[in-house]
């Protein structure tokens, strides 16, 4: 294999060493070997001796005062010696008694706290991409194009909607601590990424399970919460699309966000139905909110916001009288972007023992009623935008022009933007483009600036 092949030149990554102190009983040393097992899978090395560690971990006993007292020896060595401890163990979980005895520890945990440690560890000493030995990329491995990229924040949901199975079949609201989406945010920043779409079943019910606990990302303190993650996304310069929101009181507070151009002025929220009764058969969240009033207040603060939402129609009970109201619902709320799907059983969801099923003759006329309805509503709010402006995302290019999509399109789901002139625009460059004409979906604009 020629030098070139073998990358020669390519300096290595220096090696990360973590000291390890381990204390205590066997509980203690099973936790100390998964810390270990995940520090190596990670790439770091183990450091025998303080001298050459670039951080230590020391994991402590807390059981009874002589166990207490070497472990408290143990961090006081550790400190005069390296300077840079971490400590997890029993000890972690008495209360303030490391931290008021050794005000410069880095992090203190309790047991069983492998990824609290291992988040201390990353933040402290970021783990080092080698293109010589990880199999994976430092971003990971995404199925997206190089320039947008889905950012998972939670899984599973507290909610019940009796025409779904995902909290059968997932759980739980489980929220991914603050930290860990924002690092997978800035290395998905560094790999190229321009559009981070903001995913999970319930992005407002963001950190509730884990009380909006507080993080630290790059050295600054961060709530487990929707307002504080979209806050601190918004430092990365880079699109930030919010999906599958509920219309709750909190959310009011990331309307200003958008106002001022800190994240795309988009939201994706899935209103089901207009009738509070079905709604209520429905079981969803946030049923009892005046949605309109809620929508009206948004758009007085950021009157450019698009609102994406997917309705269902049919839905067991479902009289004439609901269906118009939700017509009327349409009228009067002229979202932008809109999907709806006739209802369908799901085997195991609740909604199947529900009285009245619409037939399916009435489900298609009501589908296509409203289908009709919001085609004008859709393409009589995107003709407004002819004459502007709007600064677009490019997906491809090619032959014919490129392929662009706006801050009222998330891919996949939403309209484009043709640009039908020679350019020389790559995926993932951001441009400014007049927009000619629009239909339904689309629109169709010439560039006038690069941005
Ligand atoms: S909010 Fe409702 S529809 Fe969405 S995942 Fe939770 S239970 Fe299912």
């Amino acid at each position: 294999m020629s030098a070139k092949h073998t990358n020669q030149t390519e300096p290595r990554p220096p090696q990360r060493n973590v000291g390890f102190v381990s204390l205590g009983c066997p509980k203690a040393t099973v936790d100390s070997e998964h810390i270990l097992t995940q520090l190596r899978a990670e790439g770091y090395a183990i450091s025998p001796s303080y001298d050459e560690a670039d951080l230590v971990v020391i994991n402590t006993c807390g059981f009874i005062e002589d166990a207490i007292e070497e472990s408290l020896e143990a961090i006081d060595e550790a400190l005069h010696q390296n300077g840079k401890v971490i400590v997890t163990g029993c000890l972690g979980a008495k209360g303030d008694i490391v931290k008021q005895n050794f005000p410069n520890v880095l992090a203190v945990t309790g047991p069983h706290a492998t990824r609290d440690v291992m988040a201390a560890i990353h933040e402290h000493l970021p783990p080092r991409h080698d293109p010589f030995i990880d199999l994976v990329p430092p971003q990971g491995i995404r199925l997206t194009p190089r320039h947008y990229a889905y950012l998972k924040i939670s899984e599973g949901c507290n909610h019940r909607c009796s025409f779904c199975i995902i909290p059968e079949l997932r759980g739980d609201l489980v929220s991914r601590p603050v930290d860990q989406v924002l690092g997978e945010a800035e290395r998905l920043v560094e790999a190229g990424v321009n559009e981070l779409l903001v995913i999970s079943q319930d992005t407002s019910a963001y950190g509730v399970d884990l009380k909006y606990k507080t993080a630290f990302w790059n050295g600054r303190p961060v709530k487990t919460r929707m307002t504080e993650l979209c806050t601190a996304l918004a430092s990365l310069g880079v699109w930030v699309r919010l999906h599958y929101v509920y219309p709750y009181p909190h959310v009011d507070e990331i309307i200003p966000l958008m106002a001022d151009g800190m994240i795309l002025p988009y939201l994706d929220i899935p209103f089901q139905h207009a009738s509070a009764r079905m709604l209520r058969a429905m079981k969803r969240p946030a049923a009892s909110e005046n949605t309109l009033q809620r929508i009206n207040a948004w758009r007085d603060i950021c009157p450019e916001l698009t609102l994406r939402s997917t309705f269902i129609v049919g839905f067991p009970g479902e009289t004439e009288a609901d269906f118009e109201e939700l017509l009327d619902f349409l009228d009067q709320a002229q979202l932008d972007r809109v999907g709806c799907f006739p209802y369908s059983a799901v085997d195991g969801a609740k909604a199947n023992e529900l009285p009245n099923p619409v037939d399916e003759d009435t489900k298609q006329e009501r589908l296509q009623r409203f289908m009709e309805k919001q085609a004008v509503i859709s393409a009589e709010r995107l003709k407004r935008k002819i004459g502007t402006t709007q600064k677009v995302l490019v997906d491809a290019n090619g032959d014919s022009g490129a392929i662009a999509r706006s801050s009222a399109d998330a891919p996949e789901i939403d309209g484009l933007v043709y640009i039908e002139q020679p350019n020389r625009l790559q995926p993932g460059d951001f441009v400014n483009v007049h927009i000619d004409a629009t239909d339904e979906h689309d629109m169709w604009g010439r560039i006038i600036a690069r941005s």
